[in-house]
């Protein structure tokens, strides 16, 4: 970090400041400018509380330099492939991660997995227990909800994912799932994901709709700085004043996510732009911006469906999606 001192501070103001660096165990020089005077900090400041160094007399301002995380960025590794064995990987290629947005009963997950398998889907997502806006609308299945889950996709060889909301049920989810989902509501659920750091079982974390890029990136160190390297980074729409989509799609940050750390990045279309008319040309933009995987919203009736309805798409609108998007994704893919 660099700090910048403000003009004419007296001798002992720098001299508190050069003591406090000192018994921190930072090695540090002092520029005298014309205009400012500078002390360019060097040191382990992962653990140090920048805000102690702010509030001391005589700093104009402080500029950090190294970002709050590690683990999840390039220089702890290059490239994570996420490998949720028999030859599923995110990471490899691009995944799709397709279902309803809640799992509504063994017959109608069973009818969605059957179409979603039969073109080679390998994921099977469906929310169990749900946060909804009203605690009067449907609020999901729960432990029989995964179990429909683990049961249909098994059937049918795929694998499954759905969003844990309380700590409380890791052992079901341990137990029922492939990917324990990490919903953006509960993104800065910091006990919540210390917990699933502990465990080695994959997941995906969505970003919160007001998450910046290192604030996302920071929860994802949460979870490997406990031990969990198995991190699956899922963009999904922010929010800002433009109310003309749901969230606003934010697939720029995809390139930046995947410069900046290791782990394979899934785009959602559904929450984030809202509307299912939009949400396969929205795939299409992130997939050519270089997400690794898709997660959508599928069900054969979604007027229907029991959630989100409105930006879930129709079989025959998924399966055009995801013909142009093959084709897509191995076009970009061609080496030139
Ligand atoms: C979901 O995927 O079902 C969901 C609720 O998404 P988000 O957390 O992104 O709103
Ligand atoms: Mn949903």
């Amino acid at each position: 970090m660099i700090i910048v001192l403000k003009k004419n501070i007296p001798e002992e103001n720098l001299e508190q400041i050069k003591s406090t660096l000192i018994s921190n165990g930072m090695s540090f020089d002092v520029l005298t400018g014309v205009n400012y005077t500078l002390i360019p900090v060097a040191g382990d400041l992962t653990t140090s509380d920048m805000g102690r160094f702010k509030a001391m007399p005589g700093i104009h301002k402080i500029i950090r330099i190294s970002k709050p995380y590690f683990m999840v960025s390039k220089e702890f590794c290059d490239k994570s492939v996420i490998d949720l064995g028999d030859g599923v990987k995110i990471g490899e290629g691009l995944s799709f991660i397709s279902g309803p947005c809640s799992v509504e009963g063994p017959d109608s997950l069973d009818k969605i997995a059957k179409f979603l398998s039969g073109l080679g889907v390998k994921i099977l997502r469906g929310g169990t227990y749900k946060l909804r806006t009203s605690p009067y609308s449907f609020q999901g299945l729960g432990e029989q909800g995964l179990k429909i889950l683990k049961d249909v996709s098994s059937r049918y060889g795929m694998k499954c994912i759905s969003e844990i909301v309380d700590v409380r049920h890791l052992d079901l989810f341990l137990e029922y799932t492939d990917i324990i989902q990490v919903g953006a509501r509960n993104m800065m659920n910091f006990s919540l994901l210390k917990e699933i750091g502990k465990v080695k079982k994959p997941v995906l974390l969505k970003r919160s709709l007001s998450a910046t890029v290192d604030d996302f990136l920071s929860s994802a160190e949460y979870l490997m700085s406990e031990g969990n390297e198995k991190v699956i980074l899922c963009e999904r729409g922010i929010q800002t004043f433009d109310d003309i989509t749901r969230s606003t799609v934010n697939i720029a940050s995809i390139p930046v996510l995947k410069d900046l750390s290791h782990l394979p990045v899934v785009f959602d279309p559904s929450h984030s732009i809202g509307a299912s008319k939009y949400v396969p040309v929205t795939a299409e933009a992130a997939v050519i911006l270089g997400a690794d995987g898709l997660m959508v919203e599928t069900h054969y009736n979604p007027t229907n469906a029991l959630s989100d309805g409105f930006q879930t798409i129709n079989f025959d609108s998924f399966e055009k999606m995801h013909k142009k998007i093959s084709r897509l994704s191995a076009f970009l893919n061609e080496k030139d």
